[in-house]
């Protein structure tokens, strides 16, 4: 992924308005702390299809690449849950299509609109590389997986349309979770090595990650920085921050409290270096998470 890519996506994370902005987003960015670190278990996960499948918004696509996302899918729903999403496709060869009359903005992200009824929904867009089907890339399957994690986090974490934007975190554990799919699930173990951790930067390292405006190549320093906080404790510990509903008041503080040690000394600890010798095997099986 180039870094105009990598950009153009951030840019589209943070501007879900452009498929208009939902009603309970503005009130809940202005309204109660209902939530902040709240200690009651989450709903579960949705299990069932039909009643929470996905609509798919599918044009012209490669036989070869639906199958790939079959698969992926197959894999990723009884780890992630179902949900009640739309999910459009096309390949980068032709214009974008159109759902509600709204052109679809092109790439790969996750956004929200409201749709002709007015009922917020949730859109997972995937812009179908030709060249990665062709040269059969790893991106072309853990985008999927990437993708599909932004849609579990906004449901374990409403905050995400609007109340909770530190990009590290957010961006980080996709792209951990991205390359854990490679690992366990595409036999692709160095994808993280390879694609992520080359582009980690010790002198970006720490707060300007919390910001979508600071462009980043494959999200490499905030992969450094999510590998980092769970080296001794798993992505289980990162995935049970996520369950605590973080938001931009209260993540340092949740964020401490779940991993023993504050944001700054995670910062500073990254700031001295060795990010190249970080492991993703010390973040645990995605089949033993309890999501
Ligand atoms: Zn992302």
């Amino acid at each position: 992924m180039t870094l105009s890519l990598v950009q153009s996506i951030a840019l589209l994370l943070l501007a879900p308005h452009a498929w208009g902005q939902s009603p309970g987003a503005s009130q809940a960015a202005t309204g109660s702390n209902e939530a902040d670190d709240t200690t009651s278990p989450p709903s579960p996960l949705p299990r069932a299809c039909p009643t929470d499948c996905a609509t798919e918004y599918f044009q012209n696509v490669p036989e070869e690449w639906e199958s790939d996302y079959r698969r992926v899918m197959d894999n990723l729903t009884p780890l992630l849950g179902f949900y009640d999403i739309d999910i459009v496709a096309w390949p980068s060869s032709e214009p974008p299509p159109t759902l509600d009359g709204h052109s679809v903005q092109p790439g790969q992200y996750v956004g929200g609109r409201d749709d002709q009824r007015g009922r917020h929904r949730t859109l997972m867009v995937l812009e179908i590389d030709l060249n990665e089907l062709r040269n059969q890339h790893a991106h072309r399957l853990s985008v999927i997986a990437h993708e599909y994690f932004h849609v579990y986090q906004r449901n374990r974490n409403p905050s995400l349309r609007g109340r909770f934007d530190i990009k590290w975190l957010i961006e980080g554990s996709a792209a951990v979770f991205e390359s854990m799919y490679l690992d366990e699930y595409e036999r692709e173990p160095n994808y993280y090595q390879t694609a992520q951790l080359r582009h980690a930067d010790p002198q970006s390292f720490g707060a300007p990650m919390e910001h979508y405006e600071n462009g980043e190549v494959n999200y490499g320093t905030s992969t450094a920085m999510v590998l980092l906080a769970c080296k001794d404790v798993g992505f289980q510990r990162m995935i049970d921050f996520w369950k605590r509903r973080p938001t931009n008041q209260n993540w340092k503080r949740l964020f401490e409290d779940t991993f023993g040690m504050s944001v700054e000394a995670l910062y500073a600890a990254g700031q001295a270096g060795g990010l190249d010798e970080l492991k993703l095997s010390a973040m645990g099986s995605l089949k033993t998470i309890r999501y």
